[in-house]
């Protein structure tokens, strides 16, 4: 990256005397406090309908608050991955050295993200949370949700075969590919084919320098616009996560949460096992870090994650933490976060392979080992694939399902707690690139 690379002044950093991630804890908890308290003035009807005025407030003014904040931020994310990988690239400017930097990147995402789905399995199968359901419950359940015309079976269906998700990667129209990585309607392979597009011009940059000065002034241009249009995004970030928060907390029905208890206790904590056991015994003994400094130093990351249950949209502050709060270098923060943002989801992972057992359970399908271990793989590749927005991985999940005998529809069961754990996953996926990156400057600097 150019010299003038240095980092934009960040709107979250000290406005008005309180640091970032107060003010959006300050937020969180504003949000979160309100929708409760809305709850209980405004009740459900017994049947378990939301009360319509509370319905009114969540969708029309707390959602829409939450809205402007992500789409200040989704506005500039294809813009800045492109630029902040074809830089990064560019400036790791040998082929050898970025070579290896891609492969230990893959073999850390490989690792990580098999003992997440590890975890899971074990966790989910010896709690087993669908068998904790009474047979009445279960059936309830499957009346009640499991029907009707639910939108992750419907994109499900038009799932490509493995081999056209492959050649997908390499855009046969880039342009068509940014149009749509954000909304997932991209006729190809979405945000990776942006990246493989983008990796393709940075190394091309590192063949032609002399040549290709003009090009790299302006993507370092469009870098750092990218980035001051997030810190305007940001400091809307305390409102907007109010309002996100207070619409998941005002409408998630108490019912249904003591219903699924159990699986998401069980989803919770195998994310808990993995982030603060698998990152921290990583963070130690790869990057020769304390796991204390690591999660000190990327706290902001880990809020603006959660409350925005969005890869993508917490990949500016993931690349601002790595670097202020961890000094990773930016040329490898700007290569393995921007990857790592839509290929590396060990939060996902696991989350989808609990949630394709716990199905099985309550639909009293057995899974023979071998299919257990299909659902290990390809809940791993599932994890690469899974766009980095709210719900990405929704279809995915359906996809798993189908391929060992449940019923695709059986994913609106857990529909209704979703965003919860949505906002949790999210959380592990982003701290496990920034885990990633930490071990592969590490590496980087003995190589
Ligand atoms: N929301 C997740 C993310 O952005 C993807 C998912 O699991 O749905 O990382």
């Amino acid at each position: 990256m150019t010299s003038s690379q240095t980092p934009p002044p960040s709107a979250t950093d000290r406005s008005r005397g309180v640091s970032a991630h107060t003010q959006i804890l300050l937020g969180m908890a504003t949000g979160g406090v309100a929708g409760l308290l809305a709850r209980k003035l405004l009740p459900a009807t017994p049947d378990g309908t939301a009360n319509t005025t509370l319905e009114f407030m969540a969708r029309n003014i707390a959602e829409p608050l939450g809205q402007i904040f992500l789409r200040l931020i989704f506005m500039v994310v294809v813009p800045l991955v492109f630029a902040a990988l074809a830089l990064g690239v560019a400036q790791i400017g040998d082929l050898r050295r970025l070579g290896r930097l891609g492969l230990r990147t893959l073999g850390f995402t490989v690792l990580l993200s098999s003992l997440s789905v590890v975890i899971g399995l074990g966790l989910v199968n010896s709690l087993r949370p669908g068998m904790r359901l009474t047979t009445q419950k279960r059936e309830d359940l499957k009346r009640r949700y499991a029907t009707g015309d639910i939108k992750a079976v419907s994109q499900a269906k038009q799932a490509k075969t493995a081999k056209d998700t492959l050649l997908d990667i390499i855009p046969r129209n880039p342009l068509q590919e940014m149009v749509g990585a954000i909304d997932g309607s991209s006729p190809g392979g979405g945000m990776l084919a942006v990246m493989f597009f983008a990796l393709a011009v940075g190394v091309a940059i590192t063949t032609r320098p002399d040549e290709t000065r003009a090009l790299v002034a302006t993507l370092d241009g469009v870098y750092h616009v990218a980035m001051a249009v997030i810190g305007f995004a940001m400091r809307l970030a305390p409102i907007g996560i109010a309002g996100l928060v207070f619409s998941v907390t005002a409408l998630l029905g108490v019912e249904i949460l003591s219903t699924l208890a159990y699986y998401m206790g069980t989803v919770i904590l195998g994310l808990c096992l993995h982030m603060f056991g698998v990152y921290s015994a990583c963070i130690a003994v790869f990057a020769r870090m304390s796991p204390r400094t690591f999660f000190a130093g990327i706290w902001e990351a880990i809020l603006t994650a959660f409350s925005t249950s969005s890869s993508s949209a917490s990949l500016p502050t993931a690349l601002r933490v790595a670097e202020k709060g961890l000094g990773i270098r930016r040329d490898i923060a700007s290569f393995v976060l921007t990857v790592g943002s839509t290929a590396n989801q060990n939060g996902t992972a696991l989350y989808e392979g609990i949630t394709v057992l716990f199905l099985a359970q309550v639909f009293g399908v057995e899974l023979t080992i071998a299919q257990q271990l299909q659902v290990v793989l390809m809940s791993i590749l599932a994890g690469i694939g899974t766009a980095g927005v709210p719900g990405g991985s929704l279809p995915l999940v359906v996809i798993v399902m189908q391929s060992v005998g449940v019923p695709g529809e059986g994913i609106g069961i857990i529909l209704g707690v979703d965003r919860l754990l949505d906002m949790c996953r999210t959380t592990v996926n982003v701290a496990g690139d920034i885990t990633i990156a930490a071990c592969v400057d590490r590496a980087e600097k003995n190589a």
